[in-house]
């Protein structure tokens, strides 16, 4: 090298140290890109609980696997039940409003009716647990454009589902099914909100869950509540 290049020849040698140490020393200490997009999580919400059996057995799951879920409830299920939803709230689960009654003939005949609907069933929740819920699921899904509008403006955000478990879809399903239901419908998403229910016939829901949650893991899925 002649000697007129050697400073030269130094300062690409400190600047490619440099810039080694930079991102090695960023990956190393913070992967920043897990928090950009493209990170891929699961949000899993029961509805239709409280049960007795059923949701104290998910409880246990989602515990001992360390994982936060969004229950939406149903009002008139609490009475008798108020240890159970004390649990959920107590577990820093999220405690969602799904409906007072569960009817659609009687929910769904008019705006005023749903919006009354929601406000007994989050009473019936606050009273209980002191949470006041933010979230609202619609009893059987779908849009309904001017009631999510009201419903909205008192505050909550409407949380649908993109992947089903198949609890509700495929009669006498067992874990078996409900593990593959949930993958399969997943399939390709980065955001995926999974349809459990956690009312007492979901028995094999309950005995999914392990699997299910292993298995969005295993994919590199993190999970979160509303
Ligand atoms: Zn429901």
């Amino acid at each position: 090298m002649q000697k007129r290049y050697v400073p030269f020849a130094v300062f690409l040698l400190v600047l490619a140290v440099a810039l080694f140490a930079h991102f090695c020393g960023r990956t190393l200490a913070a992967p920043v890109w897990a928090y950009g997009e493209g990170e891929k999580t699961v949000y899993l919400t029961f509805d239709d609980g409280p049960s007795t059996v059923v949701t104290g057995r998910i409880l246990d799951t989602l515990r001992e696997k360390d994982v936060k879920a969004t229950f939406f409830l149903v009002g008139e299920r609490i009475e008798g039940r108020e240890e159970t939803l004390r649990r959920i709230a107590s577990e820093g689960h999220t405690l969602g409003v799904h409906s007072m009654s569960h009817r659609y003939d009687r929910i769904y005949a008019s705006v005023g009716a749903l919006l009354e609907d929601a406000a007994a069933c989050a009473e019936a929740i606050r009273t209980v647990t002191g949470v006041t819920p933010r979230v609202y699921r619609f009893p059987g899904g779908g849009k309904h454009a001017p009631m999510a509008e009201r419903l909205r403006a008192q505050g909550y955000e409407i949380v649908g589902w993109n992947a089903v478990c198949g609890d509700e879809e495929i009669p006498h399903a067992s874990a078996e099914t409900l593990l593959k239901t949930s993958l399969e419908t997943a399939e390709g998403k980065d955001e995926v909100i999974l349809l459990l229910h956690d009312s007492a016939p979901h028995k094999a829901t309950a005995e999914a869950l392990p699997a299910i949650i292993d298995a969005f893991r295993a994919r590199g899925y993190r999970f979160l509540a509303f």
